[in-house]
């Protein structure tokens, strides 16, 4: 039975990170650590410091992006704990990590620890190696595919609209438990949420259609009228957004790419 659910969030407080990174530990004498976080010696330290000798069973990363796991070779090994990695993760995990391969080790179903046993759920979208962790009846730990505070930003290529939203309703048709996300904090109902993004994701779409049965627009002209509220820091990050819709409806048959001098344009496909 877990007991145990410790969050430490990192000091990579940012636009695109929020308060930072969440790291969690789970458990009480054989511990495991989802997304160890950013590569911070502060982080690294207030890390091992909980952990305080007791033994890890393994380190676990939702997906491979540096803020998840920056210090994950030097927390594994001065824990001497192995990293699990997902069928689908090993070569991303190989390119990101300068760690021995002996440390890695391919999980193939329940990540199991002398307290209490992890689902993994292949959740590709955000990035293409994304896994959300579920204790059933406890807590689904969503990474960076459902966040705290914002939506997720899906950037190309290695991020994919339609994988995204087949990821999301994935997690709808299982979630019975409180998601604690990447950033900002847990998410009581995540059922609700996962319908709540669904919605809005339709909302968006929608709106960029609408805007391209005006006219023919460039994404960065369709970002700043769809996200005209947004903060300039943060119009960066939508516009990746707004490319992976583009490029979904595009793949679709709905919309159609038309460049003329060099700039690349958007058009309803009336064929
Ligand atoms: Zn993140």
């Amino acid at each position: 039975m877990l007991t145990y659910i410790k969050t430490i969030t990192a000091d990579n407080k940012g636009p695109s990170t929020y308060k930072g990174t969440n790291t969690y530990i789970l458990g009480e004498k054989e511990l495991i650590v989802i997304d160890p976080g950013p590569n911070s010696k502060k982080h690294l330290y207030n890390v091992i410091d909980y952990i305080d000798g007791r033994k890890v069973k393994c380190i676990i990363a939702t997906h491979h992006h540096g803020d998840h796991i920056g210090i994950m070779d030097e927390l594994a090994a001065s824990q001497n704990a192995p990293i699990y990695v997902g069928k689908m993760q090993r070569s991303k995990m190989q390119d990101a990590l300068k760690i021995s391969q002996e440390r890695l080790v391919l999980f193939d179903g329940p990540i199991v620890s002398s307290e209490f046993e992890i689902d993994s759920i292949f959740t590709p979208g955000h990035a293409s190696d994304h896994y959300c962790y579920r204790i059933p009846g406890i807590a689904l730990f969503s990474g960076d595919h459902i966040m705290g505070w914002s939506t997720t930003m899906i950037r190309l290529p290695d991020g994919n609209m339609g994988k995204y939203i087949e990821s999301l309703i994935k997690i709808k048709d299982i979630c019975q438990e409180k998601l604690l996300p990447g950033h900002g904090n847990t998410i009581i109902d995540g059922r609700k949420r996962c319908i709540a993004l669904l919605e809005h994701r339709n909302k968006r779409t929608g709106e960029i259609l609408k805007l391209l049965e005006s006219n023919d627009m460039e994404a960065s002209q369709i970002t700043a009228l769809i996200y005209s509220k947004l903060s300039p820091n943060l119009r960066n990050y939508a516009l990746f957004t707004v490319e992976s819709s583009l490029a979904e409806l595009q793949k679709e048959g709905i919309i159609k790419k038309v460049t003329s001098r060099k700039i690349i344009k958007y058009s309803i496909n009336s064929s």
